[in-house]
């Protein structure tokens, strides 16, 4: 949309009247005919493209984006992000998705998941505290019937994975271990979503929470703490296997292989 104002400007602030004059005395025809091609073409083409893929059925559940979240949210970023923020903080909240991470909550329903992460503020999570008072989040949750929740604008930055929350997309499936192993219907909800989400943003990378570690050599990883690490099992490998192999026409990548 900027680009194509840029050029109404351009074309607005050329002075009219010798530009005419000028365009006026050589053929018309040129510019024309260039005119019709392109319109030929573009009806050739448009009935032969691929539609981009619709999003599954979601129900809206959404998590409160208080001031309290946005300003821990900024925090959090300023302290671990390598990039500088603008210092506008709906700006520096925003992503553009790169990634879509996929976790398991490993509790037993939607509604336990969803009221862990409403707050804005950190409980119970030793592991992270130290690390920034923002609470966890993820943007979609999938219960075990398959049923799609939105937790979040998709372009928001929510906490949910080390590294990369600043271009990734967080879809978080409900149980996993060996208790609530996750479901069919999940593996079909992700792959929906998957699929839906990389019509709408540039993704280029899926990835399962426990292979995050192996994004740290990619350009999207942005960590200030070496020592801000965790081991995570979520979603499982084999929940990552079934969902890559459900949307493998798509062509997105997976983490780079682990360093010898
Ligand atoms: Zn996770």
């Amino acid at each position: 949309m900027g680009g194509s104002s840029r050029v109404e400007v351009g074309v607005v602030g050329i002075p009219a009247q010798p530009r005419s004059a000028s365009a006026a005395s050589r053929s018309p025809a040129v510019p024309l005919l260039a005119l019709l091609c392109a319109c030929a073409s573009a009806g050739a083409v448009e009935p032969a493209g691929v539609p981009p893929a619709a999003m599954p059925p979601i129900v809206e559940h959404l998590l409160p984006w208080s001031t309290d979240r946005e300003r821990l949210t900024v925090s959090y970023l300023r302290a671990h992000r390598t990039a500088p923020l603008t210092g506008n903080a709906e700006v520096d909240t925003r992503m553009v998705p790169r990634a879509i991470v996929l976790h398991w909550t490993a509790g037993p329903t939607a509604s336990s998941a969803w009221h862990t992460f409403a707050p804005a503020l950190l409980a119970g999570r030793a592991d992270l505290a130290d690390a920034g008072a923002l609470n966890v989040g993820a943007h979609f949750l999938v219960d075990r019937d398959g049923t799609i929740e939105r937790l979040a604008d998709e372009t928001r930055i929510l906490r949910h994975c080390i590294g990369l929350n600043h271009v990734a997309i967080g879809i978080e499936n409900v149980g996993g271990g060996v208790e609530l192993p996750l479901t069919e219907a999940q593996v079909a909800a992700n792959a929906a979503l998957v699929r839906g989400l990389a019509a709408r943003h540039p993704i280029e990378v899926l990835l399962g929470h426990l292979e995050y570690r192996r994004m740290e050599s990619s350009p999207l990883f942005e960590e200030r703490d070496p020592a801000y690490r965790t081991q995570k099992p979520d979603p499982g490998a084999d929940f990552m296997v079934r969902v890559r192999a459900a949307v493998a026409d798509l062509g997105l990548a997976a983490p780079p292989p682990q360093p010898p």
